[in-house]
């Protein structure tokens, strides 16, 4: 297996380019482990690791350019006020040791259906930004991102340069249920975010569906709702009954299978909750922050 070691993007997507048969490699935490079990024995892997330029963030009118290679130990250090909701999900990725290592880009690589970044990214309307030495960059919406179980919307000739994710403008949670509190794959997953500055309310639902996906229906609900009642002025409390109502209609956007990990009812279940809680912590700290 060749070991490929570029130390520019540039001939990080050129040697992308000559080598169909190497995989990237960022921080490893997936791919060496597919490695050790011989669920994969590429030709080479392509060490994005000198790569400077993926290791880095920055902001810029409002968003915040995420490089792919940024380990979620850095966005729980520097991005909890810029990005709340992913900060929150970055915390409960594995242990210390794979949140050094583990990155954003390795996620949407992986593209798993309980991968934690997915949800916040979802929830936030996240870009995500791919290139290619051929056709340049594009810019892909994280919700066209996911296309498959474990599949993604990049070519084959091209890597992840960062992740866009727009700085938060409201409160935004994240909720993991696991069968323990660390180093655990998500049974289920949900983030939320309330945009005060456009009326609308984000989300994102992890490990319930082949696929990362939104609760669209349930975004217009709450936010409709919100909008009669004229709660975004006067950020009065949120009725009960709408939270519960919004949690019914994230778990129904759902279609969660039975595995090990838990069973159809109990993810949709365990949506419901989640949702009915982040969106109640959510707004509780919009109203506080007026
Ligand atoms: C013990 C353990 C615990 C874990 N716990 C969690 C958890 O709690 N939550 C969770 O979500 N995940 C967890 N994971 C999985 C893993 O840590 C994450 O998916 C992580 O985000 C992968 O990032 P990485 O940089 O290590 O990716 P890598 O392993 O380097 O790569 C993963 C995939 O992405 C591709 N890739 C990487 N970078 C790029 C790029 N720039 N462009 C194109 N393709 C790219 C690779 O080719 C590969 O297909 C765990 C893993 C382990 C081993």
């Amino acid at each position: 297996m060749d070991f490929l070691q570029p130390t520019s993007w540039q001939e990080a997507l050129e040697l992308r380019a000559e080598r169909p048969d190497a995989v990237p490699i960022a921080g490893g935490t997936d791919v060496m482990v597919d490695i050790n079990f011989d669920r994969s024995r590429p030709g080479a892997l392509l060490d994005l690791g000198r790569v400077g330029e993926l290791r880095e963030w920055s902001t810029d009118d409002g968003s915040v350019r995420l490089g792919a290679g940024v380990p979620y130990a850095r966005i729980v250090g520097d991005l909890g006020a810029h990005l709340p909701g992913l900060a929150m999900a970055a915390r409960t990725v594995g242990s210390p040791q794979i949140r050094m290592r583990g990155t954003v880009g390795g996620n949407l690589g992986s593209a798993s259906p309980a991968g934690d970044a997915h949800p916040p990214l979802l929830a936030a309307g996240a870009v995500v930004e791919v290139e290619s030495a051929a056709r340049g960059v594009r810019r892909i919406p994280a919700a066209e991102f996911y296309t498959g179980v474990k599949r993604n919307a990049l070519g084959a000739d091209e890597l992840i340069s960062a992740v866009l994710i727009p700085s938060a403008a409201g409160p935004q949670q994240f909720c993991k249920i696991g069968t323990r509190n660390a180093m655990v794959i998500a049974v289920s997953a949900f983030a939320c975010a309330l945009h005060p500055d456009r009326r609308a309310v984000g989300t994102g639902i992890g490990s319930a569906a082949p696929t990362p996906r939104r609760a669209t229906e349930a975004e217009e609900f709450l936010a409709g709702e919100l909008e009669s009642a004229g709660l975004w002025e006067s950020r009065g409390e949120l009725p009960e009954t709408l939270a519960r109502t919004f949690g019914e209609r994230v778990a129904a956007a759902a279609s969660p299978i039975d595995d090990v990990r838990g069973s159809a009812a109990y993810r949709r279940h365990s949506l419901s909750v989640m949702a009915r809680r982040a969106v109640l912590w959510a707004w509780n700290d919009y109203r506080k922050a007026a």
